[in-house]
């Protein structure tokens, strides 16, 4: 049989999924964590089980052979050589990268290369291509890039008002994050309303940790909310999002702190727990609110209002507006937040259908009702699925 391997691989950890092709029936997925730290650990989740192995893993490359054992042992495959394709996801592909793109030793450098724009990450992405071009040999290594979906914003979307050297020097610009999820939700999104996506003018919210929305049209990009990094944008669980660029030497003059220590805040100690001084998790932000936390629900007024006020902002650029959607953990589950936020969107004539809204059984649904003029879904996003798809192309 011939199977596809979906690959996140982090500086410390290693997610994965594995489908079986052309019908993407998902045989197995799970987490090699802790790798070169100790406790060291294999999950792998299939058929209703879960099985952890607790081998040390002193690298990626123990870690990626490892996993291939438990594979084989737990006959997921019969043979490495089954694996015919790893689809990788990529956080930065830059200005180079358009679209998912098959790496080999003619382009691997370039992905290394655009560490310089994710440091957390690129390299932690491309050592896992590496590893699996050594350990699978005759697999095709594709990079899904984080970054590509939004790569046909419009250079008005895209440009910083700063000096332009510093975008053909430097290339700094808006990239956006989550293009995966995006592209993936619209898609979706066409399908369930039995559409062609390019017929419509979509937001689409992606809340989870992580937060960005996307204003679609043509099913293409037209304009994101994270930018040269994911610090941009709406807030976000431990991340400020948009902010006055003066502040940081404000604070830098008050507390001393420099760039890097104030960036680290910024991007750790910001956002809902920042603000509200309880959590990062949605969960106990809305907790705190139920039992009248007055802070809680101030944190969560500005959470809101930063997102009403960015889809007002993209039904602008759109020129009006079909639906918006919600995904990732926030998005998916919070009843209570997607209400609210519908709710101040009254502008355009959108009623919350509390019912399909509350009912979270019926997976993928609609949640306004027949009188709105503007949809809205709940889709759960499939990162991976949209990997191993993009990857099937080649
Ligand atoms: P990541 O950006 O790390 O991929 P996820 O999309 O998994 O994040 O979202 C994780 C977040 O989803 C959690 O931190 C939590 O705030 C939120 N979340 C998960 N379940 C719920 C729930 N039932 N209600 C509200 N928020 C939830």
């Amino acid at each position: 049989m011939r199977k596809t391997l979906v690959i996140n691989s982090g500086s410390s950890s290693l997610k994965y999924k594995l489908y079986t092709m052309p019908n993407f029936e998902v045989d197995c997925e799970g987490i090699v964590d802790r790798i070169g730290i100790s406790g060291s650990i294999v999950e792998c989740s299939f058929a209703g089980k879960k099985i952890e192995d607790e081998s040390p893993l002193n690298n990626h490359e123990e870690a990626i052979a490892k996993l291939l054992e438990i594979l084989t042992e737990n006959n997921l495959i019969d043979n490495k050589d089954e694996i015919t394709r790893v689809g990788h996801r990529i956080v930065q592909g830059g200005e180079m990268f358009k679209e998912a793109t098959v790496i080999d030793d003619s382009n691997i450098e370039k992905v290394y290369d655009l560490a310089k724009l994710a440091p957390l990450h690129n390299k932690a992405n491309a050592d896992g291509i590496k590893i699996f071009q050594k350990l699978l040999p005759n697999a095709t290594n594709v990079a899904v890039f984080d970054t590509v979906f939004h790569q046909t914003m419009p250079p008005e979307s895209y440009l910083y008002a700063v000096p332009y050297s510093w975008y053909k020097d430097y290339d700094v610009r808006k990239y956006g994050m989550h293009g995966t999820s995006h592209k993936y939700v619209s898609a979706k999104l066409g399908e369930l309303m039995n559409v062609d996506v390019k017929s419509l003018k979509i937001i689409s919210c992606h809340l989870g940790n992580g937060a960005s929305l996307c204003a679609v049209k043509n099913g293409e990009c037209l304009q994101t909310s994270m930018g040269l990094t994911p610090l941009a944008g709406i807030a976000m669980g431990t991340r400020s999002g948009d902010i006055d660029p003066s502040i940081l030497e404000y604070m830098n003059g008050q507390t001393g702190k420099n760039i890097s220590e104030l960036t680290n805040i910024l991007n750790k100690e910001s956002g809902i727990l920042g603000l509200s001084g309880l959590s990062s998790d949605f969960r106990d932000l809305t907790a705190a609110i139920q039992e009248g936390n007055e802070r809680a629900i101030q944190t969560l007024d500005v959470y809101v209002t930063r997102i009403i006020e960015t889809i007002g902002a993209y039904a602008v650029r759109l020129g009006g507006l079909d639906a918006i959607t919600f995904t990732a953990g926030v998005g998916e589950n919070s009843v209570f937040l997607r209400k609210m936020i519908l709710e101040r969107l009254s502008i355009f004539k959108i009623e919350v259908d509390d019912a399909t809204n509350e009912n979270r059984k019926l997976g993928d649904r609609k949640i306004t009702s027949e009188n709105s003029n503007v949809e809205s879904w709940v889709i759960s996003t499939d990162e991976e699925f949209q990997i191993a798809l993009e990857a099937e192309r080649f």
